[in-house]
């Protein structure tokens, strides 16, 4: 069966390898009998698994002894509501940075919590770039300050980590975890839906400081409550499996591709690749400030609304599949994460060419 080139922003490709192993111990994980959809959480040998995968999180994105790195559901989306929850609890004062829809679905969220700020916003130039931060910007005495690193919808990543001071820097990192290197001793807590570069959908990743843990206030569901979480090493209840599985398989993917390092230079090859081709067009363009543009998410333009049409549904028919921009902006996007083969981009940038001369 031949596999189509998925540009979608999430649930999104995995690597081959990755999906050709799991199928190999689907019936029989590593002689248990089971499948790792079927045992328990609490066995043994599923315990290798998360215990394994959360090991493999930290030495594949360095992550520091002082942070604990928590496997839980609810998508990102539950973090805009569990940041909140869980650090709010000094000055009631959280500074927000609006970068695109979710960062401002995070702010409303946070609204309900506390007493929190727009620092700075792009919406006005429908947030096709990322605005400068000085650290004076940032409200000292806020509990947190918040940003979404990489803007799926809009296209534009920040390329400088905000200095906010003493200020723990929470940042959403859904859309470009573990695409390269990242410091996270600059962060006080970073956090991610899966179903992009990590897993399929179902698995949220939260890497958070250990000194914010056991600041939530008192009416925390359990489940949103970082500490509890923390102390159960995410066994709280059961977590997903299957997706902590296949986190592990990926993690050793890029392991054995020479680690994140190796995997920014895939991507940004991928990324210059298609960034070059609609520079060099006559009739696809991108939107975003140069500066700011995403390595994962590439949003385009074909000139008209027929046009993008025309383009989508062709493209569909040619197996390069999901290029329809979102619902709210509309255009195109090409979402490049990590299992994305460099051929993809390749075959799509020849097909856009040949698409452009032909209309
Ligand atoms: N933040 C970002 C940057 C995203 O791209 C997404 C999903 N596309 C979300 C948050 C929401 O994630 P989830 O669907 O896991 O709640």
């Amino acid at each position: 069966m031949a596999r189509v080139f998925n540009f979608s922003a999430g649930p999104s490709m995995l690597p081959e390898s990755v999906l050709s192993i799991a199928a190999a111990e689907l019936l029989d994980y590593r002689g248990s009998g089971q499948s790792v959809m079927e045992m328990s959480h609490r066995s043994k040998v599923y315990e290798e698994i998360i215990l394994g995968a959360q090991a493999k999180f930290r030495a594949v994105l360095g992550v520091p002894d002082n942070y604990k790195i928590l496997f839980l559901q609810g998508g990102a989306s539950a973090q805009f509501a569990a940041v909140p929850l869980n650090l709010l609890s000094g000055s009631g004062k959280a500074d927000y940075v609006l970068t695109g829809q979710f960062a401002t679905k995070a702010y409303k969220e946070a609204q309900k919590y506390g007493e929190i700020r727009v620092v700075a916003s792009s919406k006005d130039k429908t947030f096709s770039y990322i605005p400068e931060l000085k650290r004076e910007d940032f409200d000292p005495e806020a509990d947190y300050a918040y940003i979404c690193m990489n803007n799926t919808i809009f296209g534009t990543c920040y390329k400088e980590i905000p200095d906010t001071g003493n200020v723990p820097l929470v940042a959403d990192i859904s859309s470009c975890m573990i695409s390269e290197p990242m410091d996270v001793s600059q962060f006080g807590l970073v956090f991610g839906g899966a179903q992009k570069n990590v897993a399929p959908a179902g698995l949220t990743v939260i890497i958070v400081r250990e000194d914010l843990l056991g600041k939530q206030r008192e009416d925390t569901p359990v489940m949103l409550n970082y500490k509890e979480m923390a102390d159960s090493d995410s066994m709280y209840n059961t977590p997903p499996c299957w997706p902590i599985y296949i986190c592990k398989l990926v993690l050793e993917w890029i392991e054995a591709l020479g680690g994140l390092t190796v995997m920014r230079e895939m991507n940004q090859k991928k990324a210059a690749l298609l960034y070059d081709f609609l520079d060099g067009s006559q009739m696809f363009r991108n939107p975003v400030a140069p500066k700011d543009r995403s390595m994962m998410n590439v949003t385009f333009v074909a000139g008209s609304d027929e046009l993008n049409a025309k383009f989508v549904k062709d493209a569909a028919a040619a197996g390069f599949v999901n290029l329809k921009g979102h619902r709210s902006v509309g255009g195109m996007r090409a979402s490049i994460y990590n299992a994305m083969p460099y051929e993809g981009v390749e075959k799509l940038v020849a097909f856009m060419a040949e698409f452009e001369k032909n209309n």
